[in-house]
């Protein structure tokens, strides 16, 4: 049979994706060029315009894991057990997200990741990267691409024998892999954005728990918050775009500091540069990325947000994109390294999962800004817990399914549904959870998730 294996792999983007994938590739003896748009972080301060720091879960783990790093990534880390609810009037409540000591997610710094990533990349033999070198134009039919050097302008071709998008949501390789194959490609763009703000520490400790992503819920909006290891939290405020509140509607410093003492008075108590972080951060776009296909032939495919970006709500982007690298790793181990076998397989395997995600983490957005708040999603949680404790080998639920564990995306998301129609029926009309009868709840799981 004949096969179809590589020597070098070019990558476009040293992002998170890229460089993990870097790492992964150089341990498989192939030879790697990653070029990068951006100067090297680890030297200079680069304005990475997107998130401060992230959740890391499961499907990233796992990834880090494969790559032997997740020991070095451990010291990154901080856990947050649940969600930390903060209603108007400066109650809290903590919602745990799981129920096993070792489900918990954790908040990581992006900068720091992508640096230890890099790192590790360029430890790994034949990997090299390339920084300041902007991936402009690509032609799959002559296997070469054009790179502009950020500094002089000055253009190079160089040729590469498989390329590998990683370049994130507005990704150019995307862009040329798309006109190559005569496909499809759209951006799907939420009406609401989001800005950073911060919460400083306070004489170099958290000025709230730490170990909890924190959020303030209002329905329409919200405000969340993510602990750092130096003692800050980095705050998000997700908001429309237009109307009342929003981002359009906030612009002059004494609306905003009113909206906040409304609404989040007692996050506003320790946001004491409230006013020129509003004024000085960007608003930031919310968008899906849906294309097809994601690879041609066996010289090019996308990953990452380049070829599925979604919207940040069920803290995915990163684990998917990781996920993307050991099941690439996976499935080319399985076809033993036949490129031409593995890139439409991968393809076919992942993108029904992207799609799932995709769609999961739209609807987490409504959960987060709002349902979190409700009784009845209260009492449907603890007896999805319940439910999980009775019979652990039938009901794990969704929630858990995509951050703890790795069931693949589109099935949580196919159980998901069944689960929310037993749940909801066994919760009709009650209002605590021991007012439930749990043989019809043994008889409905094990009909319906059998
Ligand atoms: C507000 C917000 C919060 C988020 N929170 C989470 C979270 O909690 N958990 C989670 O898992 N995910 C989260 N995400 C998603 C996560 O940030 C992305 O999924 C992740 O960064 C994707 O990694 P990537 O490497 O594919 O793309 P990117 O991180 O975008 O990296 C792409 C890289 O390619 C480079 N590049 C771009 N174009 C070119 C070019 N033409 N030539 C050369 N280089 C190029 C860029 O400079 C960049 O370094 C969040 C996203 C946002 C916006």
């Amino acid at each position: 049979m004949k096969t179809s294996r590589p020597k070098e792999i070019t990558i476009a983007g040293a992002g998170l994706v890229g460089s993990l994938l870097g790492v992964m590739l150089g341990q498989q003896g192939y030879q790697v060029h990653i070029i990068e748009r951006r100067s090297d972080s680890r030297r200079e301060e680069v304005d990475s315009g997107r998130s401060i720091n992230l959740a890391l879960s499961e499907r990233g783990m796992h990834a880090l894991r494969m790559a032997g790093l997740m020991k070095s990534v451990e010291s990154l880390l901080i856990p947050m057990r649940g969600r930390m609810l903060h209603s108007v009037d400066g109650q809290t409540e903590f919602l745990p997200y799981g129920q096993r000591p070792h489900e918990v997610i954790y908040s990581v710094s992006r900068e720091k990741l992508n640096s230890l990533l890099l790192t590790a990349a360029e430890e790994a033999s034949d990997v090299e990267v390339t920084f300041n070198q902007l991936v402009a134009n690509i032609d799959f039919d002559a296997k070469q691409l054009v790179a502009v050097d950020g500094p002089s302008g000055q253009s190079k071709t160089h040729d590469f024998e498989m390329l590998i998008g990683a370049d994130g949501a507005g990704s150019r390789v995307r862009r040329a892999l798309i006109e190559k194959t005569d496909g499809s490609s759209r951006s799907d763009f939420l009406d609401h954005d989001y800005k950073e703000l911060e919460i400083p520490a306070v004489v170099g400790t958290h000025a709230m728990e730490p170990e909890a992503l924190h959020i303030w819920p209002r329905g329409g909006y919200m405000l969340i918050a993510l602990p750092n290891l130096d003692g800050s939290f980095t705050v998000t405020l997700f908001l429309p775009k237009t109307g009342e509140p929003s981002f359009e509607s906030l612009v002059e410093p004494s609306k905003v500091r009113e909206f906040f003492r409304q609404q989040f008075p007692d996050a506003l108590a320790l946001m004491p540069e409230l006013r020129s972080d509003f004024r000085d951060n960007p608003a930031g776009r919310l968008g899906t990325v849906y294309c097809s296909p994601w690879h041609c032939s066996d010289c090019g495919l996308i990953l990452g947000d380049a070829s599925h970006a979604i919207v940040p709500f069920h803290g995915q982007g990163m684990n998917a994109g990781f996920e993307d690298c050991s099941e690439l790793l996976r499935l080319l181990e399985k076809n033993d390294h036949d490129w031409a076998a593995t890139l439409p397989e991968f393809e076919q395997t992942r993108k029904p999962n992207a799609d799932a995600i995709a769609e999961m983490a739209i609807e987490n957005y409504t959960t987060m800004r709002s349902s979190v708040t409700d009784e009845k999603f209260q009492l449907k949680r603890e007896l999805g817990f319940e439910l999980e404790r009775r019979f652990p080998d039938l009901f794990v639920p969704r929630y858990s399914m995509v951050m703890f564990h790795r069931v693949p995306y589109a099935e949580a998301q196919r159980q998901g549904t069944v689960q929310q129609q037993i749940l909801a029926d066994l919760v009709d009309g009650k209002s605590e959870l021991d007012q439930v009868d749990f043989e019809h709840a043994a008889q409905l799981v094990r009909e319906r998730l059998n």
